[in-house]
């Protein structure tokens, strides 16, 4: 003997099958207690709607964003300030900033590479004119002081040459002086010969 609930059956609207109303899906607020859809199609139907349902929502949200958006641009703008100035998306910044730097090392030596090649006269001048005004200046007062004139060096090719030594010439400042003299009047000959 089959009991009420096994002996009722009920169409599914959804997959047409007859089934027996415990397979149904139940509904307090309709008169035979179940849906007009079985259990597994219920699921299968909810399922979906939910999809659905979701879908439709973001689409809703986006678009109900964007509209804020441009109705809001100042704010958007106040927004973000804010944001940036948060400390952990500074330091996502810095790492994403950093991570490119080192992900672009190769692009970045050979656009260098490919620079210096296209202005090496240009870098080459601006060498020139570095080394000019910053040492150069120096280096031709340091070769003056070694082939000019200076105490120093005269004192020097005395000793060398005459075999006076720097405290002698102490006593006789005059040797200085001459041998000055003379290195003046041959290279100025010299001079006049070339
Ligand atoms: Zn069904």
């Amino acid at each position: 003997m089959k009991t009420i609930q096994e002996a009722i059956t009920k169409q599914c609207v959804n997959c047409n099958e007859e089934k027996e109303i415990k397979l149904f899906t139940p509904d307090k607020r309709s008169p035979l207690g179940v849906r007009n859809t079985c259990k597994k199609c219920t699921k299968i139907l909810r399922g979906k709607y939910q999809k659905e349902y979701y879908q439709l929502n973001k689409e809703k949200k986006k678009e109900a964003a964007r509209l804020w958006k441009l109705n809001n641009e100042d704010k958007v703008v106040e927004y973000k300030k804010e944001y940036a100035k948060l400390e952990y998306v500074k330091q996502k910044n810095r790492d994403r900033s950093n991570k490119s730097y080192h992900d672009n090392d190769g692009k970045r030596k050979q656009y260098l590479k490919t620079w210096y090649y296209q202005n090496v006269d240009t870098v080459r001048k601006s060498k020139r004119d570095w080394f000019r005004k910053n040492i150069g200046i120096e280096m031709s007062k340091k070769r003056e002081e070694i082939h000019g004139l200076s105490d120093s060096y005269l004192k020097d090719r005395i000793r060398i040459q005459y075999g006076i030594n720097a405290e002698s010439l102490k006593y006789n400042p005059e040797i200085i002086e001459l041998k000055r003299f003379e290195l003046k009047v041959k290279r100025y000959i010299k001079q006049i010969n070339n």
